[in-house]
């Protein structure tokens, strides 16, 4: 449980750390909140000739909440994204999910961008992007890029991320007024790691469904959007039957993971049941 030997520079800008970065990307890791890095490290999953530690630049940090949209700094904690009530009010979907992650030692050091940029099949936030149609501010040598959270998760801890970028920032649409949010997960017992969490952003209007976003992770090799569910949703009011239609076309368009935990069929499963349950909560 002790690391290898590795270099240790405190970074204090975003330009500093892509320069960093540029010199050797395979022999450098990014250190944030540090819960899931340095267990790798401990571990000797990960053994880097350097460590860039960017908790301490100002650049990456801060919630905006604007008229037409909310910027998140990528160094934004989970305990930051429950506590602020600005956040709260424009999108309470927040508040719920940061509260489901693990403890609160890992909710006052673990920052929103690390857990993006880990890509980890389970994490809860990767979900609520991609029902809040989130973008994701990337920073490197070659400069600025926006992708799209859909876009972003490629498989198991991976992501579009080159070597040399930085995730810094997220932003994301003010959603329609009326629009209801709810982020629900199985949690793993042990880890507390969704072993199928659920985001869905809606609007009804008149009891039909005007506007759905799906967010899905957990279940498969990387959190994706349920689009076709979502898609089959829209006109239609919540019925049983058609969100028993939803959630077989969730389960049956998802590539379910198989694990000592969980089979794929069981995951499958746990979709249409947590599908369900959220529908059901936004309904009433
Ligand atoms: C016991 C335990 C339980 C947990 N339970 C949950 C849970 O229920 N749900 C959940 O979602 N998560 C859970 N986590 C993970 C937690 O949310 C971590 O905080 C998160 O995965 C990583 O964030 P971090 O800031 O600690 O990143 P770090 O550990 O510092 O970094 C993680 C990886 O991302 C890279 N990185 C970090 N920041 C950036 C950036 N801005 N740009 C590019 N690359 C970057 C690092 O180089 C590293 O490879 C748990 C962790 C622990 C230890």
């Amino acid at each position: 449980m002790i690391p290898a030997a590795f270099d240790y520079v405190r970074a204090s800008s975003l330009a500093q750390a892509i320069d960093l970065l540029r010199d050797d990307p395979d022999g450098t890791k990014l250190l944030a909140g540090g819960h899931t890095l340095l267990p790798a490290l401990k571990l000797r999953l990960a053994s880097p000739a350097l460590l860039i530690d960017i908790a301490g630049i100002a650049e990456l940090k801060g919630i905006e909440i604007g008229e037409a949209g909310i910027r998140i700094g990528a160094l934004t904690t989970h305990t930051e994204l429950l506590a602020s009530e600005p956040l709260n009010e424009a999108l309470p979907v927040f508040r719920q999910a940061a509260g489901l992650i693990a403890d609160p030692q890992v909710r006052n050091r673990g920052t929103i961008g690390g857990s993006l940029a880990n890509a980890d099949p389970a994490a809860d936030w990767p979900a609520v992007m991609l029902a809040l149609h989130a973008e994701f501010e990337i920073a490197g040598s070659k400069g600025l890029r926006r992708v799209a959270a859909r876009d972003f998760f490629v498989d198991i801890f991976s992501t579009v991320l080159e070597g040399d970028e930085i995730l810094a920032s997220i932003h994301i649409p003010r959603p329609n007024a009326g629009t209801c949010f709810i982020y629900r997960k199985i949690r793993h017992p042990a880890s507390g790691f969704a072993v199928v969490g659920i985001a869905v952003a809606m609007r009804l209007q008149q009891s039909v469904v005007t506007e759905i976003s799906i967010g899905v992770t957990g279940a498969a090799n990387h959190a994706f959007a349920g689009g076709d569910a979502a898609d089959f949703l829209i006109g239609k009011t919540l019925s049983q039957e058609n969100m028993d239609r939803a959630a077989k076309l969730l389960g049956e368009t998802t590539a379910c993971l198989s694990d000592r935990y969980a089979s794929a069929e069981y995951r499958a499963n746990l979709l249409r049941i947590e599908i369900r349950r959220a529908l059901l909560a936004l309904s009433s």
